[in-house]
């Protein structure tokens, strides 16, 4: 076992603090990453103030991490000590059910081992759940470590973890391309992201947004086309006009009026997760033969993929650095949508 530094909350309403915390033994194909940068998303917010309920403390978020292989086990193939690594949001799966087998890990029919806030009584964690990355060190199996190819900086690189692979697997699994109209509500820090994948994979964009304030930076991105939600002329304006459209708000949303954007046989994804449910009529989804779906992360596969990608048509995630000191302040930013468009810890200020 190692110790590690990190940064832990040890309660809903509770401020973050320094702690020391305990890395298990390096198993024969396990990676020990020093980590040099972990984002903040909005996961960790909704984990870290229990607002799904089952947060088990201390709660140490944080699952877009890049890093340098510091060690690896005696049977690691697929890294190398001074290799460019990421981890996102599961370090573990079964292996063997059907999902795992076709790539998909996240949707383990064992359940997934996530990246923090897991019970894993078998392995020597800290309170015996998994902890994350705003710390100086994680060990995780080779399979679920990724490699960040040259050419993205690993601090615009971390988000791709999460936020990244968030939006390319729906993009992806929905045929987002030439001579598709996609729309994504929220510009975040997934949503930025996905406008940039989206416009790269040749879909024409659309964001909707709550303002317009973040228009120019939209249409850098890559965006075609920008909309506040808060004008009721948007929806009017747009009925009908969507091949996708992909949620990424962190709150609750009037979804019917974005199901009727739709054009027909037309999908909305929701990525979003707002503690409370959609609320929406069946005739809504009956009409034009919409569909409302959801997607999770992607699978291993598809976030190397995904990387590789990105590595090559320059896309990163628009980031401010923070000290680890300031993630408090940085949380109630993400809350308030005043944030562009990710934080990113340094992770040598743990
Ligand atoms: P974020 O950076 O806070 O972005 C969310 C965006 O939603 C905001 O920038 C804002 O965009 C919009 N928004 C926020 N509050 C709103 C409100 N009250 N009304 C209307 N719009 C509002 O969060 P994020 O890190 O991108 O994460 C977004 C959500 O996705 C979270 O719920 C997170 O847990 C979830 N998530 C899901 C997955 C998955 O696999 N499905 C993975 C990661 C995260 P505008 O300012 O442009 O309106
Ligand atoms: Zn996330």
């Amino acid at each position: 076992m190692s110790n590690a530094a990190a940064y832990a909350v040890s309660a809903p309403d509770g401020r973050f603090e320094k702690v020391t915390i305990e890395r298990r033994e390096l198993g024969p194909h396990d990676v020990l990453i020093d980590v040099k940068y972990a984002g903040i998303c909005h996961s960790d917010i909704h984990t870290a103030r229990n607002e799904w309920r089952g947060t088990t403390y201390p709660c140490v978020p944080g699952h877009e991490i890049a890093g340098l292989v510091a060690a690896v086990g005696s049977e690691v193939t697929r890294h190398q000590v001074g290799d460019r690594v990421g981890v996102g949001c599961m370090v573990g799966s079964c292996g063997h059910c059907e999902p795992c087998l076709a790539g998909e890990q996240q949707y383990c029919l064992n359940g997934v081992v996530w990246t923090y806030n897991t019970a894993v009584p078998e392995e020597q964690q800290a309170g015996g759940h998994t902890l994350g990355g705003y710390s100086t060190q994680v060990v995780v199996t080779e399979s679920f470590v990724l490699s960040i190819p040259e050419g993205i900086g690993l601090d615009v690189a971390a988000p791709l973890l999460c936020a990244g692979i968030t939006l390319f697997s729906p993009l992806r699994h929905w045929n987002a391309g030439p001579g598709k109209q996609v729309a994504i509500i929220g510009m975040g820090g997934l949503g930025h992201v996905g406008v940039k994948i989206a416009a790269a994979m040749g879909a024409e964009v659309t964001v909707l947004s709550h303002s317009l304030s973040k228009e120019e930076d939209g249409r850098k991105f890559g965006a075609h086309h920008y909309y506040a939600t808060k004008d009721r002329d948007t929806f009017k304006k747009l009925r009908g006009s969507f091949d996708l459209i992909i949620n990424t708000v962190s709150a609750e949303l009037p979804i019917e009026q974005y199901l009727r954007l739709l054009k027909l046989d037309g999908s909305l994804v929701a990525l979003g997760l707002p503690e409370t449910p959609y609320s929406i009529n069946a005739s809504t989804l009956a009409g034009f033969r919409r569909s409302l779906s959801g997607s999770m992360i992607g699978g291993i596969p598809q976030t190397q993929e995904m990387l590789d990608f990105c590595a090559a048509h320059g896309i990163g995630a628009e980031i401010e650095v923070i000290s680890a000191d300031q993630i408090d302040a940085a949380y109630d930013r993400v809350v308030a949508s005043d944030v562009r468009y990710r934080f990113v810890i340094d992770a040598s200020t743990i």
